[in-house]
C-alpha cells in the first residue's frame, strides 16, 4: 500500500496510522498537510510533541497527567479533599471538569481489570487508592469506571475493598442518554437507569 510513496512520505503516514482512529486515508492527508507546511513551522509541530513528552508527568497522587506535580487539582486548595472520584483514564477527568459540578479530588486507575487482556488488580493503581485512604481525610470514594463489563467488575472489585474501611462507596448513576428512545435502548442500559432512579 505504501509502495507508491518515497520512504519519507510512507514513515509519516505510518506514523500517522497509529494515532487511534485515525484510518489510512486520513494518515495519508496529515502526512501531506505536514509536507505543506513550512520548515519553521514543521519543527515548531515537532518541538511541541517533545515538550509535552518533557514536561508533562503523572500526578505522584491522582495519576492525572499535567505540566506540574502534583498536578493543578490535587494543589487546587479549593477542591473538596474528603472525595475522590476514581476514574479508568486521564480523559475521563476532563470529562468531569467539564460538567463544573464536581469540586473534589480524582484517582486515574490507568486501565480497568479485564482477566481476558491479562490486566489484574496489581497492573492499575488500586494500591496507590488504598494508600490515599490511609489517612481519614477522605469520607466518600465515587466510583466512575465505565459501564460496561470490566468497569463494572473494577468497581465491584474496589468497593468491596473499601467497605471495611468505613468509607461511603458511590458508584455514579448509569442511564438513558438525554434525547434517547426508550425502546432503542439495550437492557443493560435500561437496567442501569432503573437501578439508578431516584424519587420524585
Ligand atoms: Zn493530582
Amino acid at each position: 500500500m505504501l509502495d507508491s510513496y518515497s520512504k519519507s512520505i510512507a514513515n509519516l503516514i505510518e506514523e500517522f496510522e497509529k494515532f487511534p482512529s485515525i484510518g489510512h486515508k486520513t494518515a495519508v492527508r496529515m502526512a501531506f498537510h505536514v509536507l505543506n507546511l513550512s520548515k519553521q513551522e514543521a519543527t515548531e509541530f515537532a518541538n511541541i510533541i517533545v515538550q509535552a513528552k518533557e514536561n508533562l508527568k503523572f500526578c505522584r497522587f491522582c495519576y492525572n497527567i499535567s505540566d506540574n506535580d502534583p498536578c493543578d487539582i490535587c494543589q487546587d486548595a479549593k477542591r473538596d479533599k474528603s472525595t475522590i472520584c476514581v476514574v479508568e483514564d486521564v480523559k475521563d477527568i476532563i470529562a468531569m471538569e467539564r460538567t463544573h459540578e464536581y469540586r473534589g479530588l480524582y484517582h486515574v486507575l490507568q486501565g480497568v481489570i479485564s482477566p481476558m487482556n491479562g490486566i489484574g488488580p496489581n497492573d492499575i493503581k488500586i494500591k496507590e487508592l488504598l494508600e490515599r485512604l490511609k489517612d481519614d481525610t477522605v469520607k466518600e470514594v465515587i466510583l466512575a469506571t465505565n459501564p460496561n463489563i470490566e468497569g463494572e467488575a473494577t468497581a465491584m472489585y474496589i468497593s468491596k475493598l473499601l467497605n471495611p474501611l468505613g468509607i461511603t462507596v458511590t458508584r455514579i448513576a448509569h442511564g438513558i442518554p438525554i434525547g434517547a428512545d426508550i425502546e432503542y435502548i439495550d437492557e443493560v442500559t435500561l437496567c442501569k437507569a432503573l437501578e439508578g432512579r431516584r424519587k420524585l
